[in-house]
């Protein structure tokens, strides 16, 4: 495996809102997690729980009315919620943190090659070396031949499409990859190969990878941690082993019964009932709380929080159960 400098990124009490002429949209509000060394981290959670603005924040890319308003985002004892926009453009974004968007293998420019886009990225980054040679390991390193840089993106098929952005993403070798929802659209075949590239490239070029998806079953295949989602916080968090084989949270519970099971003879689909609250007036408790089949008295005003053996669970049916 080749040797890089380990990101070290602290995320903690990380608030992220909209200004709207509705009211403040509280999309992230409070979130805390770490990752150590090459980790990989899932976040998990349904559509609209804040977890793309959690990674746009995270690259600085937040759209308007966006904005972090509390919090801080640790890599190296440096605070990247504080540093002035030309040195994060500078020395971070793209080098050290790179981001595959949702969708962004449908945004190639239509009109120039593969290699042309390439090319723009490396110029604007005032890349020293051989241009085209590093174009050419780049296509390799995602599984694509070096003569997809002469085609057009209309001639690609979407999973090519998809290996392109995440050459793109990793052109200027970044330590940490934020991928969100890469598979989507995908069809299930081809998301396989995804997330096997996903784990290849982790293994070779030493990164750690933020995999934010709806998707927990395919969180699952290469998460060291799973961080779970909702109504703008993170209720639940731990290694990957400890929340699929033991989920603590009734949301993470009602997520996981949702999962098809090839090998049961179960025929019923599992859902989770209900609609998560308005983020612009959310609940004063557990934001859970009105789909919650275990909700008591308690959840309704108070905000969980409780430590568990990897991570944490925010529930009040752990309050008595601290397993540290
Ligand atoms: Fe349910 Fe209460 Fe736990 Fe929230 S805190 S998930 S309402 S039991």
């Amino acid at each position: 495996m080749q040797e890089k400098a380990s990101p070290k990124l602290a995320v903690s009490g990380l608030k992220v809102y909209y200004f709207t002429d509705g009211g403040t949209l509280r999309a992230v509000d409070g979130v805390n997690f770490q990752i150590l060394g090459n980790e990989s981290l899932g976040i998990v959670g349904e559509s609209a729980c804040g977890k793309s603005t959690l990674g746009a924040s995270l690259m600085r890319s937040l759209q308007f009315p966006g904005r972090i308003v509390e919090g801080s985002m640790v890599l190296d004892n440096r605070d990247l919620s504080k540093m002035p926009s030309k040195e994060f453009d500078g020395s971070v974004r793209w080098k050290r943190i790179a981001m595959v968007f949702q969708g962004a293998m449908n945004v190639l420019d239509p009109v120039y090659t593969i290699g042309s886009q390439l090319r723009e990225i490396l110029h604007e980054h005032e890349f020293q070396g051989d241009i085209a040679r590093k174009i050419s390991e780049s296509l390799k390193s995602v599984g694509l031949d070096d003569s997809v840089a002469k085609r057009y993106p209309h001639e690609l098929s979407g999973g090519m499409k998809q290996r392109v952005v995440i050459a793109m993403a990793l052109l200027m070798d970044p330590e940490l990859l934020i991928a969100d929802e890469p598979t989507t659209a995908l069809d299930v075949l081809v998301q396989s190969q995804i997330i096997d590239l996903l784990k290849k490239l982790r293994q070779e070029k030493g990164i750690s990878v933020i995999l934010i998806t709806h998707d927990l079953a395919i969180v699952s295949q290469i998460a060291d941690s799973i961080a779970i989602m909702y109504a703008g916080q993170l209720v639940e968090m731990g290694s990957a082993q400890e929340v699929y084989r033991d989920p603590k949270h009734p949301y993470t519970q009602a997520l996981i019964a949702a999962v098809p099971k090839l090998r049961s003879s179960e025929k019923e689909i599992h859902f989770v009932a209900g609609r998560p609250p308005s983020l612009i007036n959310p609940p004063e408790g557990c934001r859970f709380y009105d789909r919650c089949p275990h909700a008591m008295d308690i959840c309704r005003k108070n905000p969980p929080a409780f430590e568990r053996k990897t991570g944490y669970v925010h529930c009040w049916l752990y309050e008595k159960k601290s397993e540290t």
